[in-house]
C-alpha cells in the first residue's frame, strides 16, 4: 500500500501565516517530518498521536542530511501512512522542495504541496517593507546569498543592479558583505535603501535599517544574526513609515498563559496579534474523578435538589460524562435548575443542549453564593480543594447544599525547569491567571524557592489577584472577568 505526502509551508514564523489547506493536512497526519525553523505553536498542532521526526539542525547535532530526509519520507509513505513534511516558509522557495519529491516521484508515491508563506516576501511585510510598489520598482528578484562549499558566490551582480527592481537576499547573513561589495562593485549607488530583518514575523523580530554602503557596519552593530533576510532597493524607506509590527503594544514581551491547554487558544492567538511572545504553560490538568460515586448517588435522585451549581467547564464535562454513563440524558434532569459560575461555564451547558437559569452578574464564587436563589438544597459539582467562599456564602444564607469533588486538578509541566530559569536569570514576565487554581498550579509547577520577583501577574478577578498576592507576586486586575478585559490589562502590565 502507498500512502499520501503532503509538503506543507509553514510560513517563516508566526503561526497565524499556516494556510488553512496546510493546517488541515497537519491535524490529519500520522508521520511529521519537521524543520528546525517551525514554531513551537505550528508544533503543538501535530496529533498527539502522530510520529514526529525532527530532521532540523540541533543545538549540537548535525541537521539530517538530504538524502536521508527524501529516503525516511520515501520508507513512511511506502508503509502506507499518511505523511507531512512540514518546512519553513515556502517548500519551493530555496525549501529543497523540489528534491523531496523526486524520490517520491521515482516510486509512484501520490503526493501534493501546500504552498506557505515565504519569509521573504513575510519578513519584509511585519518590517513595513512593501517588495514592490509602483513608484519604486517593477521587479522583484530573490536571490540565495548561500556559496556552494568552499566556492565563492555565483550571483551575477551586473545583471541584478541592472533590473532596478527589489533584491532579496536568503541564507546571506554571513556573506552580506560580500553581497555588499558585488552590489557596490557592479555600480549601484551607494545611497540605496537598504535593510535586513532578522527572525521575521516573530516576537523577537528585528529589523536594521541603513544603506547599502552602510548596512555591513550598522548590522553588525546590532548584532543581525541568523535567520535574516537581506533587502536592498528604495522600498526599504518605507519602512520608517509603515513598521506596524514593531509598533505593536505588546511586541517582544513574553506573556505566559497558564490556561489549560485545550482553553488557550484564543487568548494566546489575541496577544500573539499584538506582538506578544507567547508561551503557552498549562499548568493545571483537571482530569475527571472516575469513579466518582457520590455524583452517581446525587444523580441517580435528582428530586430532593433544587439547583446543580457549576463553576467550571471542567464540572460540567466530569457531570455530563457521567451522565452518559448512567445511560440518562437532559430529560433526567427535568425540574432541577442550572448555576454556572460564569460564560464559559454556561457556555459548556450550552454545548449539552441546557441553559443556565442563573449566572451571577460578577463571575465568582462570592457572587454565586450571593445570588443564587434560595429555593432549596444546591447540588455542587466542582473540583476537589474547591474554594470556601462558595460554601461559607450558602452557610451564610442557610441555603443547604452538598459539595461533591468531580474532578481533580492536578500542577505539573514540561517546561517548568526552563521557566524557572529564566525566572532566575531576572527576565521579566507577564503571567496571565484565569483563576486561583492557576496562580496555585504555577507557583506548584515550578517547586519550592522559584524567584517570583519578575513575574507580574495579570488576573481576571480579584480572587484570583488575591492568590497571587499570597505568594507574593506584584499583579494587575482586570476591569472585569472577561477575556477582552485580562487582554487589556495584559497591556497595561506591560
Ligand atoms: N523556504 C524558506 C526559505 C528557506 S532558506 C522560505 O520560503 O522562507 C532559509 C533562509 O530563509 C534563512 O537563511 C533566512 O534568510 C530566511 N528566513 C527563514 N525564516 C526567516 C525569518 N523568520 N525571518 C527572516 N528570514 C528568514
Amino acid at each position: 500500500m502507498k500512502g499520501f505526502v503532503t509538503l506543507v509551508g509553514a510560513g517563516p514564523g508566526d503561526p497565524g501565516l499556516l494556510t488553512i489547506k496546510g493546517k488541515a493536512a497537519l491535524e490529519q497526519a500520522e508521520v511529521v517530518v519537521y524543520d528546525r525553523l517551525v514554531s513551537p505553536a505550528i508544533l503543538a498542532m501535530m496529533p498527539e498521536t502522530a510520529e514526529k521526526i525532527n530532521v532540523g539542525k540541533e543545538a549540537s547535532r548535525h541537521p539530517v542530511p538530504q538524502g536521508e530526509i527524501n529516503r525516511i519520507l520515501l520508507e513512511k509513505a511506502l508503509e502506507g501512512k499518511r505523511v507531512v513534511r512540514l518546512k519553513g516558509g515556502d517548500p519551493f522557495v530555496f525549501g529543497r522542495g523540489g528534491e523531496e519529491l523526486e524520490l517520491l516521484a521515482e516510486h509512484g508515491v501520490p503526493f501534493e504541496e501546500v504552498p506557505g508563506i515565504t519569509s521573504a516576501i513575510a519578513a519584509a511585510a511585519y518590517a513595513g517593507i512593501p517588495v514592490t510598489h509602483r513608484d519604486f520598482c517593477s521587479s522583484l528578484h530573490i536571490v540565495t546569498g548561500h556559496a556552494r562549499a568552499g566556492k565563492e558566490l555565483s550571483i551575477d551582480f551586473e545583471a541584478l543592479v541592472r533590473t532596478k527592481g527589489t533584491l532579496v537576499f536568503l541564507m546571506g547573513v554571513s556573506a552580506m558583505p560580500g553581497i555588499v561589495r558585488g552590489l557596490l562593485a557592479a555600480g549601484m549607488d551607494p545611497e540605496t535603501p537598504a535593510a535586513m530583518v532578522e527572525r521575521g514575523t516573530t516576537p523577537r523580530q528585528r529589523r536594521c535599517s541603513a544603506t547599502l554602503a552602510t548596512l555591513p557596519e550598522r548590522a553588525a552593530a546590532m548584532g543581525i544574526g541568523s535567520p535574516a533576510i537581506i533587502l536592498v532597493g528604495p522600498v526599504c524607506a518605507l519602512a520608517e513609515k509603515f513598521d506596524w509590527f514593531s509598533r505593536l503594544p505588546l511586541k517582544g514581551r513574553a506573556v505566559v498563559v497558564t490556561r489549560p491547554r485545550d482553553r488557550a487558544g484564543t487568548l494566546s492567538a489575541r496577544l500573539r496579534a499584538l506582538g506578544a511572545d507567547v508561551l503557552e504553560y498549562p499548568c493545571i490538568e483537571t482530569k475527571p474523578l472516575v469513579p466518582c460515586p457520590a455524583m452517581t448517588a446525587a444523580l441517580e435522585d435528582l428530586s430532593g435538589y433544587a439547583w446543580l451549581v457549576f463553576t467550571s467547564p471542567a464540572g460540567v464535562a466530569a457531570f455530563r460524562d457521567e451522565l452518559r454513563r448512567m445511560g440518562k440524558d437532559a430529560r433526567h434532569l427535568a425540574g432541577a435548575k442550572l448555576a454556572a459560575i460564569g460564560p464559559g461555564t454556561a457556555r459548556a451547558l450550552r454545548d449539552m443542549g441546557l441553559m443556565a437559569d442563573f449566572v451571577p452578574e460578577t463571575y465568582d464564587a462570592a457572587h454565586l453564593a450571593a445570588g443564587l436563589p434560595a429555593e432549596g438544597k444546591a447540588l455542587l459539582l466542582r473540583a476537589e480543594w474547591g474554594t470556601p467562599a462558595l460554601t461559607e456564602g450558602l452557610k451564610a444564607r442557610n441555603i443547604p447544599y452538598e459539595d461533591i469533588a468531580v474532578y481533580e486538578t492536578r500542577y505539573e509541566n514540561p517546561d517548568a525547569a526552563a521557566l524557572r530559569q529564566r525566572l532566575a536569570a531576572g527576565e521579566k514576565l507577564l503571567v496571565s491567571f484565569t483563576s486561583a487554581s492557576t496562580v496555585e498550579g504555577f507557583v506548584s509547577s515550578l517547586g519550592e524557592g522559584a524567584d517570583l520577583t519578575g513575574v507580574r501577574g495579570v488576573c481576571i478577578g480579584v480572587q484570583t489577584a488575591a492568590a497571587a498576592k499570597q505568594h507574593g507576586i506584584a499583579v494587575t486586575v482586570a476591569e472585569k472577568a472577561t477575556l477582552d478585559s485580562l487582554v487589556a490589562a495584559i497591556i497595561k502590565g506591560a
